[in-house]
């Protein structure tokens, strides 16, 4: 009897659920006629951004590529005169890339990041091997003021050993010499 009168309370239960959302309004989101604002930390589109001054912030140091857990990021790296290092080309096949993030926790300079864009579908899959134009772009993204070069103690145009950011004075290593 106990047991009959919990099946008729369990059954009594579900109906009532049923009934209340039979005449809720429908909360179906349209897509793509409608399309929801996605948190800046979404994770898909990547992109590499430029520092505050302009220049690019990759510094081609390959950690992203060696970081990557399905092998789809590749570049190869070169220096400028005044120190300063970069990708002379920098390729990322999206037909691989499962959008987990790793590139950007791994990269020192905060050039590579991933954004909310996610409307990048093809149908000619070569179309989803991005260069390096096609990932660049003429801002900072998620981080705006930093400047890799103002912390990394590596001469550079942006200042000499000891003039960046909370940075001293090199030591003379033979100063201490009897
Ligand atoms: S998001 Fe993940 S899979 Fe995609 S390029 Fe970065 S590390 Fe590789
Ligand atoms: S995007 Fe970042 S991690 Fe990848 S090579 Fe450039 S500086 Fe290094």
């Amino acid at each position: 009897m106990t047991e009959a009168i919990e099946s008729i309370k369990a059954l009594a239960t579900g109906l009532a659920t049923t009934f209340k959302h039979l005449f809720r309004k429908p909360i179906t989101e349209e897509y793509p006629e409608y399309k929801r604002t996605l948190p800046e930390r979404t994770r898909a589109r990547i992109i590499l951004t430029c520092d505050p001054d302009g220049k690019e912030r990759c510094v081609a140091c390959y950690l992203c590529s060696a970081v990557c857990p399905v092998s789809c990021i590749s570049m190869q790296s070169a220096a400028k005169e005044d120190g300063r290092r970069y990708a002379t080309w920098f390729r990322i096949n999206f037909a691989r890339c499962i959008y987990c993030g790793l590139c950007e926790e791994a990269c020192p300079t905060s050039a590579i990041q991933l954004t909310p864009l996610f409307e990048t579908c093809e149908r000619d899959i070569l179309k989803l091997v991005y260069e390096k134009e096609d990932l660049l772009v003429d801002h900072g993204g998620k981080d705006k003021e930093y400047c890799f070069y103002k912390y990394a103690g590596i001469a550079t145009d942006v200042g000499g050993k000891g003039e960046h950011n909370r940075e001293n004075k090199p030591v003379n290593v033979k100063s201490n010499l009897p």
